[in-house]
């Protein structure tokens, strides 16, 4: 199974801190009809996660979604 890293850029739109959410993804087989299985791994800068597997991202500071 073929794995990468893709990384996907952060802004909160009312504080303006910047970061970025890295992931990592597991291709799966075309028949499994190419799906990305897509894992949050690490974040860089003043945002937290949610829970589970896909979370959605907050700002620590504002406590609103960004992603
Ligand atoms: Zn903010």
């Amino acid at each position: 199974m073929a794995r990468r890293e893709d990384t996907q850029s952060l802004k909160c739109p009312q504080c303006g801190t910047t970061g970025v959410a890295i992931y990592e993804e597991n291709e799966t087989p075309p028949h499994h009809q190419g799906r990305l299985d897509r894992k949050l791994i690490d974040i860089e800068g003043e945002f937290k996660a949610g829970l589970g597997y896909d979370p959605e991202i907050y700002c620590a500071r504002c406590e609103i979604k960004v992603s």
